[in-house]
């Protein structure tokens, strides 16, 4: 098996997450999202994009900072990564990138700022995700690009302490993982829309073979939430390894997974 965020060959990829599934790159801590979201900045977003671009980057994990943005091995344009708490890992971005401590609900941009924002896995973790959502519409240029995911399950959105009261099986280590305020339903993309964002579901590699997905550890359903304030912005994303599914999908999309 091979883990092309790395470029090394892999002997077997690694259990990670709740619930546990395997995908974990030995070497560089990859999973199928990150090198899907790698594979996505490297192969079509960033070829598009013009140099003086500005990428941002809301909650960026250890991995999208150290292997993504830092490593080189994505050549991408200038990217801002905010927190609320300035973590040893953002030390690792040097110039021209940065890392700037900043509330989501609460960011110090102007207007029209950034060509592509991505929030990845970071919304369960923020008090106010219509706030957050918000924000991200303010300061997206008007022809940017967000990409939004999350962890979601069946149902409605619920805060973590609803949550808490119907699955008692659940551990601390459940809600740490995949977000510690609320976990997202298929609610999620109306809560998007009501922010003023337009929103499509797409997946990626749906027409490769199983031995390629299995070889490069990737998932058949690598769902993607491609956020915009213009429509003509999901241009951009157009690629034969990419599958824009419209808004009926949104309801039949069956896969939680992040
Ligand atoms: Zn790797």
């Amino acid at each position: 098996m091979y883990c092309w965020i790395c470029t090394n060959e892999v002997a077997e990829f690694l259990p990670y997450g709740l619930p546990c599934r395997r995908g974990r790159c030995p070497h560089c801590g990859a999973k199928p999202r990150g090198r899907l979201i790698g594979w996505l900045l490297k192969e079509v977003l960033y070829p598009r994009m013009p140099p003086e671009a500005r990428v941002l980057e809301a909650g960026a994990s250890k991995f999208s900072v150290q292997q993504l943005i830092s490593s080189g091995a994505v050549d991408g344009p200038r990217c801002t990564v905010i927190d609320l708490r300035r973590l040893r890992h953002h030390h690792r971005l040097k110039a021209p990138h940065n890392f700037v401590q900043m509330d989501l609900t609460q960011m110090g941009f102007g207007a029209d700022s950034f060509d592509l924002i991505l929030c990845n896995n970071t919304l369960p973790y923020v008090s106010d995700d219509y706030r957050a959502l918000s924000e991200i519409r303010r300061c997206l240029k008007p022809d940017g690009l967000a990409i939004i995911n999350t962890h979601r399950e069946p149902g409605r959105t619920m805060g973590v302490r609803e949550h808490r009261r119907l699955h008692p099986e659940l551990s601390d280590d459940y809600y740490a993982v995949n977000g510690d305020q609320r976990v997202f339903g298929d609610d999620f993309f109306d809560r998007v829309s009501e922010s003023g964002l337009g929103c499509e579901i797409a997946t990626a590699f749906g027409l490769r073979s199983e031995e390629f997905l299995a070889r490069n550890g990737l998932k058949r359903q690598n769902e993607i939430l491609f956020a915009y304030i213009d429509p003509s912005a999901l241009e951009r994303c157009r690629h034969q390894d990419i599958e824009i599914r419209g808004a009926l999908a949104r309801r039949e999309m069956s896969n939680y997974e992040t």
